[in-house]
């Protein structure tokens, strides 16, 4: 595997490669990564991954410094993979100036969910993927469903600027007891990684229960919300939010697409201690 820091170096490496696919990450790699550079090997060759914490997309009083950073692991576990190129540029390479053009999302799909407790938090991924797409040029590109919103931002901002990177989906790949995998899961004190899986839980019970709201109660897939919302204060996190949405677009879904049958989402966000935990199911 080649090691690369530089963008130059990068492009010298990649040149005349015409089916490259890409996954970036912020590194702390974990089977959720491998899965996603498995996935790649399928559609592309050669396999680029990238490792870059992205102080873009950190707010004032998140993680950033605190953000495990464990390149020497990440390197052999992506050599093992075979992958073919690691880039893992230093901020100086990302960010040689102040990054003032900035990708900005729509706001009915940026500022929703994880855009509204995270203000900014889609600018900085939109602008940074944007920028390493621009670094390796690659024909695929495979984001994790875990991060459900994610996944659709890039997805919209790759159509809506015709890139030629085809973006490709990934299952969430889950501990045995159903907790995601997650780099932010090392943060956990372990009476909080036992207590972990039950966000999992609760989205998986919501999917047994959505098909019995009734319909015809306008209020009900609220009131299910709610509910669900309020076993998790109860079990002692704080929620950001425990919502059902569609599928294609993140609205809320109403009554009506229910009778429908419309594709659905549930979406979680929720802090156990000092550990922020997102995780999501289709239903
Ligand atoms: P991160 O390093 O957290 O920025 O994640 C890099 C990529 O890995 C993103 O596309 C994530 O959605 C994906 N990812 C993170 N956790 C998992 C997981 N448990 N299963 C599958 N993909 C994941």
């Amino acid at each position: 595997m080649k090691i690369v820091h530089t963008i130059d170096d990068l492009r010298a490496q990649l040149r005349g490669q015409l089916r490259t696919a890409f996954v970036p990450t912020m590194g702390n790699l974990h089977e959720g990564h491998m899965s996603l550079m498995r996935l790649a090997a399928k559609h592309g060759d050669p396999v680029v991954a990238s490792v870059f914490v992205n102080r873009l997309q950190f707010g004032p009083n998140e993680d950033f410094d605190r953000y495990p950073r464990t390149l020497e692991a990440d390197t052999k576990k992506l050599e093992a993979e075979g992958v073919y190129v690691l880039f893992a540029p230093d901020e100086r390479e990302m960010y040689p100036v102040p990054q003032e053009f900035r990708v900005a999302p729509p706001g009915d799909l940026g500022d929703i969910l994880e855009g509204h407790f995270r203000p900014g938090f889609f600018v900085g991924v939109s602008t940074v993927v944007l920028k390493l797409f621009h670094c390796v040029s690659p024909q695929v590109a495979v984001f994790g469903k875990k991060d459900y919103q994610q996944l659709m931002v890039i997805r919209r901002m790759a159509q809506q600027f015709s890139l030629p990177t085809e973006i490709i989906p990934a299952e969430t790949i889950r501990a045995e007891d159903g907790l995601a995998l997650s780099s932010r899961n090392v943060y956990l004190s372990e009476d909080e990684r036992r207590e972990a899986p039950n966000l999992y839980r609760l989205l998986q019970e919501t999917q047994s229960i959505i098909r019995e709201v009734n319909p015809a109660k306008p209020e009900a897939i609220k009131a299910l919300e709610t509910e669900q919302q309020m076993k998790l204060s109860e079990r002692g996190w704080k929620p950001d939010y425990f919502s059902i949405r569609l599928r294609s677009t993140l609205q809320n879904a109403s009554a009506d697409d229910l009778t429908k049958g419309e594709a659905l989402v549930v979406l979680a966000a929720a802090r156990l201690g000092g550990t922020r935990l997102i995780d999501n199911l289709e239903i």
